[in-house]
């Protein structure tokens, strides 16, 4: 979460978020272009009278809107100064809020802070300058792509559950990966592999997206073939995954247990010196011909094993059989970080760290001081808006006024 960001903020000096309040101009009144009426389409008006307005706000308490009237149709309209919407409470003292909010407050909270520094604001009115911003930032993945000079070559994603109204939402996350930046957060109707190719095939084309960095779950393989973008799988996952299976089985095959072995003609020691061998290469992860071929020579040795009979568990030798296919299909996808570079010399770690990140600290830790969310769109518009701000830590701000009306 944000305030969990902002603490490291604090003790690192090389991270930094900064909140922009929005203004309250109230000498400065919006120039009008069009009469506002439907239909009308009135470019000349009159200034018709001044017309003082109470204001909620940490500042004024007063402003003055203009009422003006469109030459064509004859009927007035008000404006009102900089920072100021049609409702009575400023958009500096929604700032405020959200700010508060955003910063861990409940709603509650937030509204007594608020009270107590004398700008009272109710817990309800709190919770709709939350959602109102949050719905605003709907544009997180088309300003991030203005940013990144239109493209996102390398796009992470990861899937997230969040339980709202009583039952499990999928939420799926979109980053970029070199940069770590939230692209996108979605709620999807569940986590299949046809859900996630719809989902990413949309996302890596508005995005110009080449390679699609993951975990190394089948539907994630299933989407990026079908999108027909490369795959990076999380290189840490499968290490990880490797050495428990490598530890698992090791003490079967060194003693070939079940016989499974003596049926092919593979020495028990040859057995053991290849699941070591399987996990060196994983763990080294080189890009090379000989890494390639050594993976492929495991695998034959291997392929004699049969297959067990209906109701009947599966062979030490054949397990192997399967484990060695499946860590040499994955080859390409383990490696591709070694040699991939984008279109500015962009470079991947091989890691899912952008997205793990991201999902800590814009939903999940979220989601803890929320106790679930009552709504699917309050997933959304609370998570996108402190992603948003998630991705101005170290620039130049997050201005508020760009997500209050
Ligand atoms: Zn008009």
């Amino acid at each position: 979460m944000l305030a969990r960001s902002v603490r490291d903020a604090a003790r690192s000096p090389a991270m930094r978020l900064t909140l922009i309040l929005p203004p309250v101009r109230p000498e400065v009144s919006p120039a009008v272009e069009r009469c506002p009426y439907a239909g009308c389409g009135g470019a000349h008006f009159q200034r018709w009278q001044a017309v003082p307005k109470p204001l909620r706000d940490t500042v004024l308490t007063e402003v003055v809107a203009r009422r003006e009237r469109c030459a064509r149709c004859g009927r007035t309209f008000r404006v009102s100064p900089v920072g100021v919407g049609p409702d009575q409470t400023s958009a500096r003292l929604k700032g405020v809020a959200v700010m508060f909010s955003v910063l861990g407050m409940s709603y509650g909270a937030a509204s007594a802070a608020l009270g107590a520094l004398g700008w009272p604001l109710s817990k309800v009115a709190v919770s709709y300058a939350v959602q109102g911003a949050g719905a605003a930032v709907a544009g997180l993945r088309r300003e991030a792509v203005a940013r990144g000079g239109g493209r996102v070559a390398a796009l992470g994603a990861d899937l997230t559950t969040v339980r709202c109204a009583g039952q499990w939402l999928t939420v799926g996350l979109g980053v970029d990966a070199v940069r770590g930046t939230v692209l996108s957060l979605d709620v999807l109707p569940n986590g299949e592999a046809a859900t996630l190719t719809a989902w990413l095939e949309q996302l890596a084309t508005a995005l110009g997206a080449e390679v699609l960095v993951s975990d190394d779950a089948d539907p994630f393989k299933i989407a990026a073939d079908a999108t027909g973008v490369d795959q990076q799988v999380g290189k840490a996952h499968v290490q990880r995954n490797t050495e428990a299976w490598v530890d698992g089985i090791e003490p079967a095959l060194a003693t070939d247990a079940d016989g499974s072995l003596a049926r092919i003609g593979v020495a028990p020691s040859q057995a053991v010196a290849d699941c070591r061998a399987l996990l060196r290469l994983v763990t080294e992860r080189q890009p090379t011909p000989e890494a390639a071929a050594t993976l492929e020579a495991i695998h034959r040795r291997y392929v004699g094993a049969a297959k067990p009979a209906k109701g009947e568990a599966m062979s030490a030798a054949y397990r192997l059989r399967l484990f060695s296919l499946d860590r040499w299909n994955l080859w390409p996808r383990l490696t591709r970080y070694r040699t991939w570079a984008g279109p500015d010399g962009d470079t991947l770690d091989g890691t899912t760290t952008a997205c793990e990140r991201a999902i800590g600290w814009w939903v999940k830790e979220r989601y803890r001081t929320m106790r679930g969310y009552k709504r699917e769109q309050s997933v959304l518009n609370v998570s996108r808006l402190i992603a948003a701000m998630g991705n101005a830590l170290d620039g130049a701000g997050f201005a508020l006024a760009e997500v209050i009306a």
